[in-house]
């Protein structure tokens, strides 16, 4: 059985209270469902000297409807909770269709906005026990020293974001408040990541995601596809999420967002601007995917080949553009499990 190492635990009720801990506990790391963390510190992938739980500040706890149909969606608000709410489903079908993706129902009972989104980016090489590294060697996300086994001629690590809340809450343009020990801000969610497997998130010690705002979707029609080798608990193999912003028949503004195929959620203009203008066309669907499979450099982080991923990336591209056209892609849906989604 792999334990947890020893370490203290706080419980705080209020933010503040959580902050300024952190900011006297410079290798704690806070926690929220720990249904990402606690693997990884039982796995030793990670190291924490204290834990500082998030479950008790009321001001991570609400979801509310906003005045323009949008939501504001607490950090610590269970995905369940967002599974359960039929009116997101009908106003942001993408983000209600990709939290009923994540892991399966008892980690969606825990999981929480805030730690979905802060997802650890992972690795063949760096998600093993402790043994299994040691054998193989180690691997640069534990060890900067070591070579990175995906790519060694590479000086970065390429561990791939493996957030499915991310691609979609992006591409629905939603924004991030963050709290911490020097005040509050509010960023585009696409600014949360970097591109980089180890430092992946652009959050400082101590600093909190409070909630995440995203606007109303009156004209917007959108939809989330998740390739994973079974239909539950897996993590992204690849994901699309698109937008589109039509009044009549016609593309007046797209966002697509891609998961799992580099080390921060991909936003890519390029394959929006393939969609504006357009009646979603059969062949304007083609260049879309296209486009993204062009841009998305997944690399060899699962245990699915790299090809296989670039060869597939479009494919969900295309089922996604699909149903926001309005193709009844309910068949699709339940039989296209990742093992017969052929190009
Ligand atoms: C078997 C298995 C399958 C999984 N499958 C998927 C999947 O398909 N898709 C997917 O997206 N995820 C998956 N996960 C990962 C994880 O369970 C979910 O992403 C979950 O939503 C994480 O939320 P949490 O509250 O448990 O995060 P925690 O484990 O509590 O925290 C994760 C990280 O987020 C940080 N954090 C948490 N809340 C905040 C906050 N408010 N502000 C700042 N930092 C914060 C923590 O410090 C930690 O670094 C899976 C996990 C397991 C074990």
């Amino acid at each position: 059985m792999m334990r947890l190492p020893v370490l203290s635990h706080f419980t705080p009720k209020t933010l503040d209270e959580a902050i300024a801990l952190a900011s006297e506990l410079p290798s704690a790391r806070f926690v929220a469902g720990g249904t990402d963390l606690l693997p990884k510190l039982k796995r030793r992938q990670l190291g924490a000297s204290a834990l500082i739980s998030l479950t008790r500040c009321e001001e991570l706890q609400t979801i509310k409807r906003l005045d323009d149909g949008g939501w504001r969606i607490g950090a610590g608000v269970k995905l369940v909770e967002l599974v359960r709410l039929p009116e997101l489903r009908s106003s942001h079908p993408a983000i209600w269709q990709a939290a009923s993706q994540v892991a399966s129902p008892p980690i969606r009972s825990s999981g929480t906005v805030g730690g979905n989104l802060c997802v650890d980016p992972r690795c063949f090489w760096f998600d093993q026990t402790a043994p299994w590294r040691e054998a193989a060697g180690q691997c640069m996300k534990i060890d900067p020293a070591v070579v990175c086994r995906v790519a060694p001629n590479s000086p970065r690590c390429w561990a791939v974001s493996s957030t499915d809340l991310a691609p979609a809450m992006g591409a629905a343009r939603a924004k991030v408040r963050i709290v911490g020990p020097a005040g509050e801000r509010t960023v585009p969610l696409p600014e949360l990541y970097r591109d980089d497997g180890i430092d992946y998130m652009t959050l400082s010690h101590g600093e909190v995601i409070v909630d995440v705002e995203i606007p109303g979707s009156v004209g917007w029609r959108s939809a989330f596809w998740k390739i994973r080798r079974r239909q539950s608990i897996d993590f992204a193999l690849l994901s699309a999420s698109v937008e589109v912003f039509m009044l009549t028949d016609e593309v007046l503004e797209a966002r697509v967002g891609l998961g799992a195929v580099g080390s921060c959620p991909l936003f890519p203009p390029e394959v929006a601007a393939v969609l504006v203008g357009t009646k979603l066309e059969d062949d304007v669907i083609e260049a879309a995917a296209a486009a993204a499979k062009k841009l998305a450099r997944p690399m060899e982080t699962s245990d699915m080949p790299s090809s296989w991923r670039r060869r597939v990336l479009p494919v969900a591209v295309k089922w996604a553009l699909r149903e926001v056209r309005g193709d009844d892609v309910t068949d699709a849906r339940r039989r296209y499990g990742p093992q017969v989604l052929l190009p």
